[in-house]
């Protein structure tokens, strides 16, 4: 990934259709966690209808909470899979926990015929789960986005990246989502998007935002812009190459992280803004 003395090879890579390098943007707006099937099924319609094929969407979730929805797992796989193709999605960012659901969603994709493709997303609290990044390296060439550890320093971070590529799987998009710390109220997270071109300058990688998570709020500032809103362009002007955030039908109903959920109604103001920032950058 551009972090070995030996490495000296392009950065990107094509998926699906789909490219993904230091220079394009790509924006999966989805849900955060799969509900129901018609708010998926609203959710990507409203993709398609705005000239996306990308989406987010979370089947295994990892809870803070033991007790807080855990994700429907792979039971909801296969309708989701179908309702992607149906909407001519290709490309699905989904969390993985273990890495038996490497293979839970591989199978299912075979068996459905490979309607749609998928990113295997490693969340924060996994970025330094080696053997969970060795074994995504070592048994699939699957696009990954690797999330920034929210409480370790951004080289301790790259180094978890290498370890995919060490193991076989250079595919691997990097995701800034904000830091933990306490000095970052009134956001759920210190946004460290002011990070998208030090990573682009120390790694090869394409560079992913989460507004979402870094925000964690649907606040706005007087002139009625949203917090998430903000924080996008501020990732896109610094050169991010993909937006991953969370829009849901009715948030109020949402499993997980409502509250910082985007209307569905405010999707196409939202596409245009980031386009017109990632023009001017
Ligand atoms: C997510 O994207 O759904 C998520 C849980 O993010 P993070 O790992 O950044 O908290």
């Amino acid at each position: 990934l551009g972090r070995h003395k030996d490495d000296r090879r392009q950065s990107g890579f094509t998926y699906n259709g789909v490219t993904f390098d230091q220079n394009n943007l790509n924006i999966f707006a989805g849900l955060c966690a799969v509900d129901v099937p018609e708010h998926v099924e609203q959710m990507m319609k409203a993709v398609e209808e705005n000239g996306e094929v990308c989406t987010r969407m979370g089947a295994y979730k990892p809870r803070t909470n033991p007790y807080s929805f855990q994700g429907h797992g792979k039971g909801c796989l296969p309708w989701v899979f179908e309702k992607a193709g149906k909407h001519g999605i290709k490309v699905i960012a989904m969390e993985i926990t273990h890495e038996s659901h490497i293979e839970e969603i591989d199978q299912c994709l075979e068996k459905l015929g490979r309607p749609t493709g998928v990113m295997l997303q490693v969340g924060t609290r996994n970025t330094q789960n080696f053997e969970l990044l060795k074994a995504i390296g070592r048994q699939t060439t699957y696009p990954v986005l690797l999330k920034r550890g929210f409480g370790i320093t951004l080289n301790e971070s790259l180094n978890a990246a290498e370890y995919l590529a060490s193991e076989g799987n250079a595919n691997v998009i990097f995701c800034l989502r904000g830091m933990k710390t306490e000095a970052g109220q009134p956001h759920r997270n210190m946004v460290d998007f002011a990070h998208v071109p030090a990573v682009k300058r120390l790694t090869r990688m394409p560079v992913c935002v989460d507004p979402s998570h870094s925000v964690g709020t649907r606040e706005q500032s007087p002139d009625g812009i949203l917090d998430v809103m903000h924080a996008t362009a501020q990732g896109v002007i610094a050169g991010a190459n993909m937006v991953l955030v969370d829009f849901h039908p009715r948030p109020e109903k949402a499993l997980v992280d409502g509250p910082q959920a985007l209307l569905m109604n405010e999707l196409p103001a939202y596409l245009e803004d980031i386009r017109l920032c990632h023009d001017t950058w």
